[in-house]
C-alpha cells in the first residue's frame, strides 16, 4: 500500500504500464494523474476545475458570513458549546446545517451512509464510539438527533440484501446491516409493501434502532438517566420539503410534522 500521495501517483502510473490497459484506460489514468497534479479536470462528463470551485466558495461566505459577523466569529473561537449532536446519511441532499439552518457551533455533527449508529463496540466502530464519547462527555451537548431522510441508498441497499446477508462490497452492504433490525420488522409486519414503501418505512425504523443502539453507550444511558440529555428521531423527505420530529422517551412520542399537516 502507498505511503504517500507520491507513491500513490507513480503506483497508479506503474500499473497502467504493467496491466497494459486499453489505450482508452490508460489515457483515463494519464487525465487522473495529470487532473491531481494540475487541479483541473472533468467531472460527470462537464468541465470542473475544484480548485476555483472551493476558493469562490470560501471567498463567498468569507465575506458574506465570516466578514460580517465578527463578533460572533470572534466568540466562537474560544470555544465550542453545541447543544446538538447529530448523525445524518453522507448523502449530499441532506447537510443538515443547511436544512435545519444550524449556524457554525450549534450542531456537532456525524455523518455516514444511512445515518446509522452502531451498537457500543470498542473494535468495530471506534470513529462512532469517539464522536459519540466526545460529544456527550466533552462538550455535553443536551440533545442527540438522528436524521433519515427519503430516497435513502444506503436504506434502500440494505431493503436489498439477500435474506442470508451475505455481502458482495468491501464495506458499504457490511455497514448498512447496522439497520437489519429495521428491516426484519418492516419485512415482519409489511412483507405486502411494494419495495419502494418499504424502504420509505425502513428509513424511519432505521432511525429508531439507532436511537436503540444509542442505549447501548454507557455515557448516553447516563446522560438520559441523569436528564441532561435527550434522543430525537427525525426524517427529512426532500421529495416534499417535509420534516419529521420524534422523541424517545419511554417510548416514542408521537411525530411532529413539519409544516404541520393540514
Ligand atoms: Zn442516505
Amino acid at each position: 500500500m502507498a505511503k504517500n500521495y507520491a507513491e500513490a501517483i507513480e503506483g497508479l502510473k506503474k500499473h497502467s504500464e504493467k496491466e497494459e490497459l486499453e489505450a482508452t484506460e490508460a489515457a483515463k489514468v494519464e487525465k487522473i494523474t495529470a487532473g491531481l497534479q494540475n487541479v483541473s479536470c472533468e467531472c460527470h462528463g462537464e468541465p470542473f476545475d475544484p480548485v476555483q470551485r472551493i476558493i469562490e466558495g470560501f471567498m463567498h461566505f468569507k465575506t458574506e458570513e465570516f466578514d460580517k459577523h465578527r463578533d460572533f466569529y470572534d466568540k466562537l473561537a474560544k470555544g465550542q458549546e453545541p447543544k446538538f449532536m447529530v448523525f445524518s446519511c453522507s448523502d449530499s441532499r441532506v447537510a443538515p446545517s443547511y436544512i435545519l439552518d444550524f449556524k457554525p457551533g450549534e450542531a456537532f455533527a456525524f455523518r455516514n451512509i444511512a445515518n446509522l449508529v452502531p451498537p457500543f463496540d470498542q473494535i468495530k466502530y471506534t470513529g462512532v464510539g469517539a464522536a459519540l464519547e466526545y460529544a456527550v462527555n466533552h462538550l455535553k451537548v443536551c440533545y442527540i438527533l438522528v436524521i433519515g431522510h427519503s430516497e435513502c441508498g444506503g436504506i434502500e441497499g440494505l431493503m436489498n440484501l439477500p435474506e442470508d446477508g451475505t455481502t458482495t462490497t468491501d464495506f458499504v452492504q457490511q455497514w448498512v446491516k447496522i439497520g437489519w433490525p429495521a428491516r426484519e420488522k418492516v419485512l415482519r409486519e409489511n412483507g405486502d409493501l411494494c419495495f419502494k414503501e418499504q424502504c420509505k418505512l425502513c428509513e424511519r425504523e432505521a432511525v429508531n434502532v439507532s436511537l436503540a443502539n444509542l442505549l447501548t453507550y454507557p455515557f448516553v444511558r447516563d446522560g438520559l438517566a441523569n436528564k441532561t440529555l435527550g434522543l430525537m428521531g427525525g426524517h427529512y423527505d426532500f421529495v416534499n420539503g417535509a420534516f419529521e420530529l420524534w422523541l424517545l422517551e419511554h417510548n416514542l412520542s408521537p411525530t411532529i410534522h413539519i409544516p404541520p399537516c393540514i
